[in-house]
């Protein structure tokens, strides 16, 4: 069974004035479009990996042969982390968390506004591209951290709660390089819902990571 590129939840122009709707149509179609495709070139001649979630072959890349370990790192990690982006954001939303996440935030970060701070700043320091997260573990535990490319908090034994994209592509053609900017912009189109539906899956044992070391 090959994998699908998810239909975005929403229309292209939805987040705007955000993220604009060409961006998020060259971004959804073209760059999650190749990533899919990459991910199941690359699995053509491996049957047995082909019933795994592209979260469980991330999880572990250490099992996955070597001649197309890099691929399913990038493309793997590509559809996954693209896959949690469109749905962790939606139209008119942003504001205040609630709920869980939001006890966590404060637990871990003090206030919200520290939590900000905090997560645009390791956004704003990935060299290159990569990813900012808020990731955790089954405990209920929270870290920011960054990965570089398409590398997922999976492959580390931690889940990602919520991410942000900061690779050229999601931001260049409405902020040119001004990287910090989007990252500042981009919270008034998260989906708080869905963050506290990821971070109780979290908890509840439905997305317990592997051990990191394994
Ligand atoms: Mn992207």
């Amino acid at each position: 069974m090959a994998f699908e590129l998810p239909p975005l939840p929403y229309d292209y122009s939805a987040l705007e004035p955000t993220i604009d709707a060409q961006t998020m149509k060259l971004h959804h179609d073209m760059h999650h479009g190749a990533y899919v495709k990459n991910l199941n070139a690359a699995l053509d001649k491996y049957s047995n990996l082909q019933s795994k979630s592209a979260e469980d072959l991330i999880r572990d890349l250490n099992s996955i042969p070597e001649d197309i370990r890099a691929t399913v790192r990038n493309n793997g990690g590509g559809h996954v982390n693209h896959s949690m982006f469109w749905k962790i954001m939606k139209p008119k939303a942003g504001g205040e968390p609630s709920g869980a996440i939001a006890d966590a935030i404060k637990k871990y970060f003090g206030t919200f506004k520290d939590f900000q701070t905090k997560f645009n700043d390791a956004g704003a320091k990935q060299f290159g591209s990569g990813w900012v997260w808020l990731a955790g573990k089954p405990d209920g535990s929270v870290q920011i951290m960054s990965t570089p490319n398409q590398d997922n908090p999976f492959s580390q034994g931690l889940f990602p709660i919520m991410g942000n994209d900061v690779w050229e592509h999601a931001y260049y053609l409405k902020y040119n390089n001004r990287r910090p900017e989007y990252l500042q912009a981009w919270w008034t189109v998260v989906n708080w819902e869905e963050i506290n539906h990821r971070y109780e899956k979290l908890k509840s044992g439905q997305h317990e990571p592997a051990l990191a070391s394994r």
